[in-house]
């Protein structure tokens, strides 16, 4: 198939690396301002499972490599490869049938978007943390999204997944069939040896009184923080997410001190009763010495995201690593807050977080390439401005990485720092890397999908 073959098979935009949108268009693809030096032969604007299939089949035919981009908001760029590149962000379908509880939706669909769209339902499901993240490549990672500790990882809310393959057939992967597809699907994230083309979602009930707590603290008092968190914890109702931002001060407070902890607490509560009962349970074992709070907040998904997206603006330069801990909680948060206290950039954070305790009696996680879980998670971010600084800034994220290393089970492969490529295998279980390298090995023995990082 030739270059104008696939133009006119495909509905939506293709742009060959020669033409003089392309600039644009690669730059576009990648939500990060630091960009992989990598430059798409092709990039495909696809708008259907059909024109996924004539890019796979034309990536085929021409020896190059296949690569599908959702939002491009994995923080490595992973998503701008050489090869073609199969933009997914006009797959933005949502189609809500509320009585089953069931939507599907296309990759491209952002997270406020079907946050949204199922809030008129009286729906819900465990979004990501930021507005502007597409489904896409969140789910396939796993999802890390709110509510976790009720709703469980988002993947596991995932019914079915069409799946364009190497081959360039369009299937469908379940539990039923092709469960093998449907397993990677689950977790490989950038590993994956397919592009997804649509996900079938399995809803959850909205939660009509969504509040949130906030207290923010000295970066000094992180240990008295970390022995709030962990005696809560245990305690709390599952549908609480509690965790720890540590950060500059903001403007307001850095007349008082350069480092910031804030401990924000949110519950997704059926009632303003249940919320206030909830939240006055954790205000009331809230440590002394908070330089500001703010109590009981109604926060529907809208503000959630608000609050969220504040502290990473749009067109910043960013590293991000995260962290699955079994260690002691409070060795894990002093050496993040020792790392923020020493980051060359202001505007770098990290985030704590301890997983609720396992239900009893409650089966472990299902069988998916998601398998790389621990009670204690983190995530590092270095955040800055200009190009000139990225050595200073790459180096402090990787050395935050050293120093959790001995007390670092794995990654999360979502917001794991892939240009280490050591850390892929270390985002599963063992014996999840293994099947999922030999799933590669049957679904994509030419490496179609293969990626440089
Ligand atoms: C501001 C911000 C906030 C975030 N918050 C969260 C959060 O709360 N929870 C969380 O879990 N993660 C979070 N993330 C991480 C994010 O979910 C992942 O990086 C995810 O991969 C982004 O999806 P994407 O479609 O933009 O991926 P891209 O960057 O486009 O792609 C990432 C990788 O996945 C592959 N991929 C993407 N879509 C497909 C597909 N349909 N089929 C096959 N392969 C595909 C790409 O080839 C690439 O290798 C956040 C990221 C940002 C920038």
């Amino acid at each position: 198939m030739s270059l104008e073959a696939l133009k006119s098979s495909v509905s939506g935009l293709v742009i060959a690396r020669e033409e003089g949108p392309y600039a644009a268009a690669r730059e576009a693809l990648i939500w990060n301002a630091r960009k992989p030096p990598r430059y798409p032969h092709v990039i495909v604007g696809a708008t259907s499972a059909a024109d996924v299939q004539a890019a796979v089949r034309y990536a085929r035919q021409h020896g190059l490599k296949v690569t599908a981009r959702g939002g491009g908001h994995h923080w490595s760029g992973v998503a701008l490869q050489d090869g073609v590149v199969i933009d997914l962000s006009g797959l933005d379908a949502v189609t809500i049938d509320p009585a089953a509880r069931i939507a599907d939706v296309g990759p491209g669909v952002s997270h406020r978007d079907l946050a949204r769209a199922l809030a008129g339902h009286g729906l819900a499901f465990p979004v990501g943390h930021c507005a502007t993240v597409p489904l896409s490549g969140y789910l396939l990672g796993g999802g890390l999204g709110w509510n976790s500790g009720a709703w469980g990882i988002a993947c596991f809310s995932v019914e079915s997944v069409d799946v364009v393959t190497a081959e360039g057939e369009l299937l469908r992967a379940s539990e039923a069939q092709n469960a093998d597809i449907f397993w990677a699907a689950r977790g490989a994230g950038p590993a994956f040896f397919g592009v997804v083309t649509s996900y079938r979602l399995r809803l959850h009930r909205l939660p009509r009184a969504i509040t949130t707590s906030t207290w923010t603290y000295r970066l000094e008092d992180i240990g008295t923080l970390e022995r709030w968190i962990s005696s809560s914890q245990p305690v709390l109702p599952r549908n609480v997410e509690f965790s720890l931002l540590m950060s500059s001060a903001p403007p307001t407070l850095a007349h008082r001190c350069a480092k910031v902890v804030t401990a924000m607490v949110t519950v997704f509560a059926d009632s303003v009763d249940e919320a206030r009962i909830v939240l006055g349970s954790v205000a009331a074992s809230a440590p002394p010495g908070a330089l500001d709070a703010s109590l009981n907040v109604p926060t529907p998904f809208e503000a959630l995201f608000e609050m969220n997206g504040a502290a990473f603006p749009h067109n910043r330069r960013y590293a991000a690593d995260t962290y699955w801990s079994t260690a002691n909680a409070g060795i894990f948060l002093e050496t993040l807050a020792a790392r923020v206290k020493d980051a060359p950039s202001p505007a770098s954070i990290a985030l704590g977080v301890l997983l609720p305790p396992p239900e009893p009696g409650a089966p472990g996680l299902p069988d998916a390439a998601f398998s790389m879980v621990a009670p204690v998670f983190g995530c590092s971010y270095a955040v800055w401005e200009d190009a000139e600084d990225d050595e200073l800034n790459v180096s402090w994220l990787r050395e935050t990485s050293e120093r959790l290393a001995p007390i670092t089970l794995g990654h999360y492969i979502g917001e794991a720092h892939l240009d280490d490529d050591a850390h892929i295998p270390r985002s599963f279980s063992p014996a999840a890397w293994a099947r999922l390298e030999r799933a590669r090995a049957t679904y994509d023995p030419e490496g179609l999908f293969s990626k440089t990082f």
